[in-house]
């Protein structure tokens, strides 16, 4: 056995938890930046028949409606 002082002991217990924190602060972050998305641009529609609105593509110019299939263009405002 390795002859240690308990104040030794004690500082390297805590530098031991500091450590263990740390790395799960950065695992935790890292975690977080991977998660974040871009929001992809979209118009909003309202069907014309069902009055069911929904959020498509912004590059389309019609839509078809998720429930009923009319096909809708976009809502302006
Ligand atoms: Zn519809």
């Amino acid at each position: 056995m390795i002859p240690v002082h308990f104040e030794t002991a004690v500082v390297f217990y805590l530098l031991a938890i500091l450590a263990i924190i740390a790395l799960a602060a950065v695992c935790n972050a890292a975690r977080r930046r991977g998660m974040r998305t871009e929001p992809t641009p979209t118009h909003i529609f309202s069907c014309s028949k069902c009055a069911h609105p929904y959020l498509d593509n912004h590059e389309l110019e019609r839509s078809n409606c998720p429930r009923c299939g009319t096909v809708n263009e976009p809502q302006r405002f």
